[in-house]
């Protein structure tokens, strides 16, 4: 399964600063990297198209995702962006579900559902985030609240309709803390996600399992040692090009 570094970065950079970042990145890394590992960035949607432009003018070996999608499709939604607009952009990915969606913005399960099912209907690949918080962690409930966030999200989803497809365990308690999960509990609980979607006849031959939450250099590697981990989701560390750097090629 060929791993796959994917760079959060979040609502930071305008969309000058975002090409500038991407350049640094790419200045860094060697010319047929991406035969071994698929790097992907996702900026604020003001830059997506700036940093999409650079990336197919200058062929550069570096994907881009938007980091949401709106629920709907076309009409008086003030200030959303639909799955039809970002596929114009010619972006790869787009991240649902990521954690500050959830509790900023109060999105749920259904909400992602729906998004899921959008974009599933063009041709840009899904990063779906779960994860449980630090409480359901306490009462160990993290399988069961990981599972059943994955059930609601695939609910009414065609099995052969989804291909690619990226599930991030990105657990609350890990994200922006500096906190990292035990590399053994990450793989633990992306097994598991793996056997319930086998388990429900989904094709998962294209699926990557990814952990994200308080990624640095110096847990990269033993993260990616384990098996069930086929890349890595990097917030605050992915705005700083050597880190990133470091972590992709902790990575290979
Ligand atoms: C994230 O926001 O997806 C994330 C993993 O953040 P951080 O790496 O900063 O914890």
């Amino acid at each position: 399964m060929k791993k796959i570094i994917i760079g959060n970065w979040k609502m930071n950079l305008d969309h000058l600063q975002a090409i500038q970042l991407l350049q640094k990145i790419n200045y860094s890394l060697s010319e047929n990297i991406h035969e071994d590992i698929d790097i992907v960035v996702a900026p604020s949607h003001t830059s997506l198209r700036s940093v999409q432009t650079v990336i197919d003018t200058d062929n550069l070996s570096i994907q881009s995702s938007a980091q949401d999608v709106s629920e709907y499709n076309l009409g008086s939604y003030t200030g959303e962006t639909s799955s039809l607009q970002l596929n114009k952009l010619n972006i790869d990915y787009c991240i649902l579900g990521h954690s500050e969606r959830r509790s900023l913005f109060l999105e749920t399960d259904e909400v992602i559902n729906t998004k899921l099912k959008n974009l599933l209907k063009i041709n840009i690949t899904p990063i779906i985030c779960i994860g449980e918080t630090e409480e359901d962690r306490n009462q160990s409930i993290q399988i069961d609240k990981c599972l059943s966030q994955i059930r609601r999200i695939f609910k009414g989803v065609r099995k052969d309709a989804i291909n690619e497809c990226i599930i991030a365990y990105e657990p609350i308690w890990a994200i922006g803390t500096g906190i990292v999960a035990q590399p053994e509990n990450a793989s633990e609980i992306l097994e598991e996600v793996k056997k319930y979607l086998l388990n429900n006849n989904f094709l998962i031959e294209k699926f990557r399992f990814v952990y994200g939450g308080s990624v640095t250099k110096s847990n990269a590697k033993d993260l990616m040692n384990e098996e069930s981990i086929n890349g890595l989701l990097v917030g605050g560390a992915s705005l700083d090009p050597d880190e990133f750097i470091d972590i992709i090629k902790l990575s290979l």
